[in-house]
C-alpha cells in the first residue's frame, strides 16, 4: 500500500494535464482562477490518499494521470461551479423568496445588462450636463402609475417602512391595529422595525377586531401617524373587523395626522378576473387617501428587489433628505430593471404578457395542462424504465406573502422512481446541474409547469437523467 502513495501524481503535473485538456472543460480549467484550481486538485489528490488507505486501489496503473483524468476533471468541474447559481423551480410557488422571488422581464434583463456594462446618466442630468438625481428616472413613471404626487425607491420594502417611520415618527407614537402586527419570513416584524426607527408603537383594538373609535381614543399630542399594514401572509376570517382606509383617512385628517400604508406585495394590477381574491393595488391605496404607501418591487410587481415609496410630495421630499436614504439607496442595476418593468405597466395587457411573475400567476389551466402533457411526454420518452410518470390536478401558490389563501389550479407532472425512494430522488436532484426543486406530494415528486419555462423542460430531463441514468465516467 505504501508504494501506491508514491504513484499519486504531483500536483503540478495534475494541474498541467487538466489545463491541457482539449475539450470545452479544458478551456474552463485554463480560465479558472489558478489558486482555486490548485486547491481543487489538491483536494482530489487527498481523496486518492484516503482511498488508498481504504484499499480502493490494487495497481499503480490506476493512479496514472490518463486513468485518473475523467474523474479528476469531473471533480474539479463540480468544484469550480459558482456557489450562487441557477436552479429549476418546479415548486409552482411563483414568488419564491428562497429562489429569488421574481424573474425579470426580458426588457428589464436587457436594461440591467446595459447599465452594468456601460456608463450611464445615473446621477447626471443630460439636459444641463450637471449633477442629477437617480430617483428622477422612475419617479415620473411611479406617479403616473399610482396617481401619487411623488415617489422614491429604496433597497427593499423593509427599508421603505424603516425610512418612512424614521422620517415621520421618530420619538413619537404610531397607532397600529393589533390585527396587523405582521411578521414576514421570520426577520421582518412591524413592532421591531418600528423600534429600530425610534418610533413608538401604540397598539389598538383586539387581535380580531379594531374599530375607528379604538384609533380615535389612542390619539394624543404624541401621535405622529396612523399606520395600516397589509396582512399579506395571513387571513383573518370569522368575527373580524378592520377599519377601511377612507375612514382611517377621515379620522387622521381631522387631527392633521398622516396615514401610512405598508401594502407589502402591492400590485399595480387587479387579479379578480384571474380567480385571485381582491388585494388592494397601490393606486387604490393612494386614491383612498394614504399619505404614504410602501410596497416591494420583487413580489407581485415582478421587478427587482426594491422598496417603493409613493405619496404626498411634502412627505416624500422629507424622506429623500433623510440621511438614512444614503444608506438605503438603490443601485443602478436595480434602477435599470425597475424602470424597464414599470414601463410595461403603462399598458396593463403588456404587463400581463411580459412580466414573468404576472404571466405565471395568471397562466390559464388549459395552457398549464398542455405544458404538463408536453413535459410528461418528454420524460416518458427517455425515462420510463426508471420512473412512473403521471399527470394530475394540483395547486400552485403565488408565494412571497401574497394572496396567502389562494390556490391556483394547475396540472402537476408526478414522478415515482422505480428503484429509489421519492425522498432519495428529491435530495439527489438538489445537486444536479442545474439543481431541480420540486415538491413531494402523495408519495410522488411533483413538478409544476407554472414556474418552469418551456425552454427549461430539456434541463428538467437532463437533471433527472443525471440522477436516474448517469452516463459513464468522463461522458
Ligand atoms: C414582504 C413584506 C415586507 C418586506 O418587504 P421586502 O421587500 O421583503 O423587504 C414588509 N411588509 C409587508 C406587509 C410585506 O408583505
Amino acid at each position: 500500500m505504501s508504494t501506491l502513495f508514491r504513484h499519486i501524481p504531483p500536483v503540478d503535473q495534475a494541474l498541467a494535464a487538466l489545463c491541457a485538456e482539449p475539450s470545452l472543460a479544458g478551456e474552463a480549467f485554463r480560465s479558472a482562477p489558478r489558486p482555486l484550481l490548485k486547491d481543487l486538485v489538491n483536494a482530489f489528490l487527498d481523496l486518492l490518499r484516503e482511498e488508498i488507505r481504504a484499499g480502493a486501489f490494487s495497481d499503480a496503473a490506476q493512479l496514472a494521470l490518463p486513468a485518473l483524468m475523467p474523474r479528476m476533471a469531473a471533480y474539479v468541474r463540480q468544484g469550480l461551479r459558482p456557489r450562487f447559481r441557477r436552479v429549476l423551480n418546479a415548486t409552482g410557488v411563483v414568488v419564491h423568496t428562497n429562489m429569488g422571488r421574481s424573474l425579470l422581464a426580458r426588457e428589464a434583463v436587457e436594461a440591467v445588462a446595459s447599465a452594468a456594462a456601460h456608463y450611464s446618466n445615473l446621477e447626471f442630468d443630460l439636459a444641463t450636463g450637471e449633477r442629477g438625481s437617480r430617483y428622477s428616472h422612475v419617479e415620473e413613471l411611479l406617479c403616473r402609475l399610482t396617481g401619487a404626487e411623488a415617489a422614491l425607491v429604496v433597497n427593499n420594502n423593509a427599508a421603505a417602512v424603516l425610512i418612512v417611520l424614521d422620517t415621520l415618527c421618530k420619538g413619537r407614537e404610531v397607532i397600529v391595529s393589533r390585527g396587523q402586527l405582521v411578521e414576514i419570513g421570520g426577520s421582518f416584524r412591524i413592532p421591531e422595525v418600528m423600534a429600530k426607527s425610534g418610533a413608538v408603537l401604540r397598539e389598538v383594538g383586539a387581535t380580531n377586531r379594531t374599530h375607528l373609535r379604538d384609533y380615535e381614543s389612542a390619539i394624543t399630542s404624541d401621535t405622529a401617524a396612523l399606520m395600516k399594514v397589509h396582512t399579506s401572509n395571513y387571513r383573518m376570517t370569522g368575527f373580524v373587523k378592520e377599519v377601511p382606509l377612507p375612514e382611517l383617512k377621515a379620522l387622521a385628517g381631522s387631527y392633521g395626522l398622516p396615514v401610512i400604508e405598508d401594502l407589502g406585495s402591492g400590485s399595480l394590477l387587479r387579479f379578480d378576473g384571474d380567480g385571485l381574491p381582491g388585494e388592494p393595488t397601490a393606486q387604490e391605496a393612494v386614491a383612498d387617501g394614504a399619505d404614504v404607501v410602501t410596497f416591494s418591487g420583487d413580489k407581485v410587481l415582478g421587478g427587482p428587489q426594491a422598496g417603493i415609496i409613493v405619496g404626498r410630495r411634502e412627505i416624500i421630499e422629507r424622506i429623500k433628505k433623510n440621511q438614512l436614504n444614503r444608506a438605503l439607496r438603490i443601485d443602478k442595476l436595480t434602477l435599470a430593471a425597475l424602470e424597464a418593468t414599470l414601463r410595461l405597466y403603462l399598458d396593463p395587457d403588456l404587463a400581463r404578457k411580459r412580466v414573468p411573475t404576472v404571466a405565471m400567476m395568471t397562466a390559464s389551466l388549459v395552457a398549464l395542462r398542455a405544458q404538463a402533457a408536453r413535459l410528461a411526454g418528454l420524460l416518458r420518452k427517455h425515462l420510463t424504465e426508471a420512473l412512473e410518470i403521471g399527470v394530475r390536478a394540483g395547486a400552485s401558490r403565488v408565494g412571497g406573502g401574497a394572496f396567502p389563501e389562494a390556490d391556483l389550479p394547475t396540472a402537476l407532472v408526478c414522478l415515482k422512481p422505480r428503484n429509489i425512494s421519492v425522498e432519495a430522488l428529491r435530495v439527489a436532484l438538489l445537486s444536479t446541474d442545474p439543481p431541480l426543486v420540486g415538491r413531494v406530494e402523495d408519495d410522488a415528486l411533483c413538478l409544476d409547469p407554472r414556474t418552469l419555462e418551456n425552454s427549461e423542460h430539456a434541463l428538467v430531463l437532463s437533471a433527472l437523467r443525471q440522477v436516474l441514468a448517469p452516463k459513464q465516467d468522463g461522458e
